[in-house]
């Protein structure tokens, strides 16, 4: 099953106020494209919320039992006015607001995959976002990008384009795999229905 490539022209929550993302720099600048972003660590997923807190997986990726989702996304149940932070930086490139409680937010960054440049969205939805939330804003891991909503629980997805597909045409892939660096108990780092995640994302800059 290739989850990366297919366009499929699904996602209902496109709406107008896609923000585009800047031009890259000239693609000598990036680095080795394989690896871009250049650090790592900027890769890397981390739990969605604070330091040393735990939350229990209520949903998870569509190829676990139990699964809700028809893709990767992750429900972790959180009450109403837990802190949502940044699970890795990128650019605000999109602001759903379906009402004052539910809201939703994309993250994205443009990043080498092999030899394709796709622009990745982390999808986090049933927020009420932070006042400090707006469109084309830098947000760096870690930063509180708002708080649980009326919903009592935090969807997490992320959505892959191809490179300027952000606001372009409207399209997305399905949602990919994201595994997250603390769950070290699942050896591809995605969590099964039940798991109790516990974050360590602050202090891992
Ligand atoms: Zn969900």
């Amino acid at each position: 099953m290739n989850m990366t490539l297919e366009l499929t022209p699904t996602d209902p929550k496109i709406g107008s106020e896609l923000y585009r993302l800047p031009e890259l720099d000239p693609v000598t600048n990036l680095g080795p494209k394989t690896f871009y972003p250049a650090d790592p660590k900027q890769r890397l997923y981390y739990m969605p919320f604070d330091y040393g807190l735990t939350y229990k997986v209520t949903d998870p990726p569509f190829n676990r039992p139990d699964s809700d989702h028809k893709g990767y996304a992750i429900d972790w149940n959180m009450p109403v006015g837990a802190t949502v932070i940044a699970s890795r930086p990128g650019i605000v490139s999109y602001i759903a607001g379906w009402s004052d409680d539910n809201n939703g937010v994309k993250i994205s960054r443009d990043e080498w995959d092999s030899d394709v440049l796709f622009t990745t969205s982390d999808f986090y939805i049933h927020l009420v976002l932070d006042p400090s939330i707006v469109l084309g804003r830098r947000i760096e891991r870690g930063e509180i990008i708002g708080v649980v909503g009326i919903e009592n629980h935090l969807h997490l997805e992320v959505q892959v384009s191809k490179h300027s597909g952000v606001g372009k045409d409207g399209r997305f892939t399905n949602d990919v795999p994201f595994p997250i660096v603390e769950i070290t108990d699942r050896t591809d780092g995605i969590p099964w229905n039940g798991d109790i995640c516990k974050s360590q994302n602050i202090c891992i800059q």
